[in-house]
């Protein structure tokens, strides 16, 4: 495979000499000094989420609008080689980790590979090298894995909320179930571990489609995890009192014959929560509730993102975001990208608030910020 080089010579770049202003809406109180991506509440981001493109393929309802959205203009985009300098930035110099490719559907990005051979040639300064991962719906994924594998990606989340083919596109709006399976196999027959499957649990169904789901995963030694719906897609998509919620997913999978054991392992900073489970007739495992809804997990969050036109969100549900995109455009250094970086994340709000009155969903939606 060819490779383009996302290096650029960012040591001679000029610091602009005008200052752009420091936030969307807000200003910065970040302390002069600091190390990393802390922010006001003591956590430390440490884990980026980069939305590649917000096109998508699939529209799945809790997400997007049946008639897809305005997409983001093409100027507007980062380019291969502004998102691998951002890369470079965030683990060389602000103590990021982990990072995992989203969107929209990170697939559709044509420079997704260089992308990622890039970010594997990264090292912090004490000689890591970052983790590599994606979540994709799958789609077309099975005849791009060698390639994304060469380049050095190390995992992938594959979302698939039901295993019955009209739901599936019922839910997706296309009828893609069987291509998504068949790259969730290649996942897996490619040696990539743990493999990991989302699935959002729609109200009507998730009665059978949650133990089907487990059952499915099981069997393959696939970790599944149920994400609670959020809002965070088409308003009209999302009402609290039709969340499946976490406690619902239990007594589901209960009813449909898993025995779950008392109380889940430490989370961390994962969202998901892990619960073992097991089932006459299959191999045991766990099962992951997200349940960011009904049992928030703010307070370890170690989530940074950074959208497809180049902004930090500190949250996905933060009010505000920052631009990078014109600061890199106006030739600024790496260290005042870093700076503006941080102020970013300072500023993170200490919790998502849905189920605070006022609550006001962002401005953009998932596929927009990058799930
Ligand atoms: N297109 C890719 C995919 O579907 O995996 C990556 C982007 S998608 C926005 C990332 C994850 O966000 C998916 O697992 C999807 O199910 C989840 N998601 C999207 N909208 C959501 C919502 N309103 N609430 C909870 N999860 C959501
Ligand atoms: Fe596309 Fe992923 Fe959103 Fe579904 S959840 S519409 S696959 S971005």
């Amino acid at each position: 495979m060819k490779r383009v080089s996302l290096e650029t010579p960012t040591s001679r770049r000029p610091t602009p000499t005008t200052a752009a202003p420091l936030t969307r809406g807000g200003r910065s109180t970040a302390p002069a000094a600091l190390t990393g991506l802390p922010d006001r509440h003591g956590r430390i981001a440490t884990d980026l989420r980069v939305s590649l493109t917000d096109h998508c393929n699939l529209r799945c309802t809790y997400c997007m609008p049946a008639e897809g959205l305005e997409w983001l203009p093409g100027e507007t985009l980062l380019s291969d080689a502004e998102v691998g300098r951002l890369l470079s930035i965030a683990v060389t110099r602000l103590g990021v980790t982990d990072i995992r490719f989203t969107g929209g559907e990170p697939l559709l990005r044509k420079g997704l590979a260089d992308i990622v051979a890039h970010a594997s040639t990264l090292r912090s300064p004490e000689g890591r090298r970052p983790g590599l991962s994606l979540t994709t719906n799958g789609l077309g994924l099975d005849r791009r894995l060698p390639d994304l594998i060469a380049a050095g990606l190390d995992r992938v989340n594959v979302s698939v909320d039901s295993l019955n083919p009209e739901r599936f596109a019922a839910i997706t709006r296309r009828d893609r179930l069987a291509d998504v399976l068949r790259s969730l196999d290649a996942v897996a027959a490619a040696g990539l571990r743990p493999v990991k499957v989302n699935a959002v649990p729609i109200a009507r169904w998730y009665r059978d489609d949650a133990p089907a789901l487990l059952r499915h995963c099981l069997e393959r030694g696939f970790e599944l995890r149920f994400i609670e719906q959020m809002p965070i897609g088409p308003p009209e998509e999302w009402d609290r009192s039709t969340v499946v919620t976490a406690q619902m997913l239990r007594d589901a999978l209960t009813d449909g014959g898993f025995t779950l054991a008392d109380g889940a392992q430490p989370r961390g900073s994962a969202p998901a929560e892990l619960t073992a489970v097991s089932a006459d007739g299959l191999p045991d495992g766990h099962v992951g509730l997200i349940a960011s809804v009904t049992e928030p997990f703010c307070g370890s969050c170690t989530r940074t993102r950074l959208t497809a036109d180049g902004s930090i969100r500190s949250c996905l549900f933060a009010a505000r975001e920052t631009d990078l995109r014109e600061l890199l455009r106006s030739g600024a250094d790496d260290e005042a990208v870093a700076r503006r970086w941080q102020e970013a994340m300072w500023g993170k709000p200490r919790r998502h608030g849905f189920d605070h009155e006022g609550f006001a969903a962002p401005g953009r939606t998932m596929s927009r910020i990058g799930g």
